[in-house]
């Protein structure tokens, strides 16, 4: 059965794909399986020097991945250079990584004991329709760096990133069958590969409903499951805040068009100085650009589909305190939205993933804490105070995985990044992200006769 692939700002066709099937499945496991063992072996120097060349590569074709992944998945072409730019920057680090994945010499009785870090074999890549090749390449990278073959299913939305990535790995030189894309369907080759008893691990980026039955699946084979789900972040506002700083940031909710795992889309308020934010932050939504992705001026542009639109609107059924402006006629189009809300309110509690902020009043420290502490979620969030104390109790007491204080940024290379809760487990990016492709082999030799 063929997939056609859509520009969601102007809904028309841009790609007619074969999807794979079991069978299709099957063989790119098989592929993988073949080839791990010669994978596995390459020295690390050299195994650093082809990812280093993919990196490479991904920085010559920027401007052509960037305008795939905008044309896609109808993001801004702005934010679309800066993601492949990461993308790149994440293969430079796991090249660097490659020869710095140690093991350890531990005491032991009678003898030396030493550990190991093993690749665990073939790894299957899940990943979603938001940042599709930013996403991928944060498995890809520790996993090819650890000596994991890999089959890479895009979400089938947006897989033509991928697929052009994919040329792009064997142009480096990586040997046919070590990354394998397979376009299709979640429920087809995402569960085969779930099932799939040659399948050690799969790492999954998506929702909380899907990262549930991967969970599940897994337990046949006791696979090893990394889980990047969703989120419903807070964005904590004191009162000693640089206030106009942390309202002219309304992208911390806006980006992407709100289809953030990281939106930080509850932002509390403490109320003394509610209504003051409300309104700086409303003047900053204001001035948020929405329209075509490909024009270099544009901040947002459309939802990715239209059954994603019809999702996003059954969050706002009462009245918006603003609601901005977007295009009209073809495109999945959905304009900036702020509505006040308590934190019991469904646009509150559940993920929106579209470009809507719920604005929720608190009382102080404590009441914050609580608030964004009582959602089952625990992805990221933001802290806005000039109290260095207050921002690092606040810090430890937030059940999250990834803050940051007077800042919306949520992701580095170097750091580690992943959820608590509901949001996942597992951590990707940084030294941690070996972690989640690698096993501790422990080995003790007996120093005595
Ligand atoms: P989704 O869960 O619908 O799909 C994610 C991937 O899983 C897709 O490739 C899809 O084809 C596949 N899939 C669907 N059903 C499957 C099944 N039964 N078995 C195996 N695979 C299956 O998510 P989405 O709509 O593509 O993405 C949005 C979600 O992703 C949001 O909830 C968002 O928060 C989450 N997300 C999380 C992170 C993170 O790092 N925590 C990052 C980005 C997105």
């Amino acid at each position: 059965m063929t997939l056609t692939v859509l520009d969601p700002a102007t809904e028309e066709p841009i790609a007619e794909l074969e999807q794979a099937g079991v069978e299709e499945t099957d063989e790119a496991v098989a592929r993988a399986t073949e080839v791990y063992p010669a994978w596995r072996s390459v020295a690390p120097a050299d195994r650093a020097r082809l990812l280093r060349r993919v990196a490479t590569l991904v920085e010559e074709h920027g401007e052509e991945l960037a305008k795939i992944e905008s044309r896609n998945v109808g993001k801004p072409i702005s934010g679309a250079r800066g993601e492949i730019g990461m993308v790149a920057q994440v293969f430079h680090f796991y090249a660097g990584a490659v020869d710095k994945h140690y093991g350890q010499t531990i005491p032991a009785a009678g003898g030396e004991a030493m550990t190991f870090r093993e690749p665990l074999g073939v790894v299957g890549l899940t990943v979603p329709w938001n940042f599709p090749l930013n996403i991928a390449s944060w498995k890809l990278g520790p996993a090819l760096a650890c000596g994991n073959t890999v089959v890479l299913k895009p979400a089938e939305l947006t897989p033509l990133s991928a697929l052009r990535l994919g040329e792009l790995v064997l142009e480096a030189g990586i040997p046919e069958g070590v990354v394998n894309v397979l376009v299709g369907k979640g429920s087809v080759v995402g569960q085969r590969l779930i099932e799939h008893p040659d399948v050690a691990k799969i790492g999954f980026t998506g929702s909380t409903e899907v990262g549930r039955l991967v969970m599940q699946g897994a337990a046949a084979t006791i696979k090893r499951v990394t889980l990047e789900l969703g989120g419903k972040s807070a964005n904590v506002i004191f009162e000693d805040a640089d206030l106009e700083r942390a309202a002219a940031a309304p992208y911390a909710v806006f980006d992407n068009a709100g289809q953030d795992c990281c939106a930080r889309s509850r932002i509390l308020v403490q109320k003394s100085v509610y209504d003051r934010f409300l309104g700086a932050f409303i003047t900053a939504t204001e001035g948020v650009e929405v329209g075509d992705p490909a024009d270099d001026s544009t901040e947002m542009g459309p939802l990715v589909s239209a059954a994603h639109r019809e999702t996003v609107s059954s969050f706002v059924d009462g009245e918006a305190v603003f609601s901005g402006k977007a295009p009209s006629g073809k495109g999945f189009w959905f304009p900036c939205t702020i509505v006040e809300a308590t934190n019991g309110d469904r646009v509150a509690r559940e993920e929106v993933f579209g470009p809507v902020a719920a604005i929720i009043p608190f009382e102080g420290e404590e009441d914050a804490i609580r608030i964004a502490n009582d959602t089952p979620y625990g992805l990221s969030g933001s802290i806005w105070t000039r109290n260095g104390a207050r921002a690092l109790r606040v810090a430890r007491a937030l059940e999250a995985g990834v803050l940051s204080v007077n800042s919306n940024s949520s992701v580095r290379v170097q750091t580690p990044f992943g959820g608590f809760k509901q949001s996942g487990f597992g951590r990707e990016l940084g030294m941690q992200g070996l972690d989640g492709y690698s096993e501790v082999k422990s080995v003790f030799i007996s120093t005595e006769g």
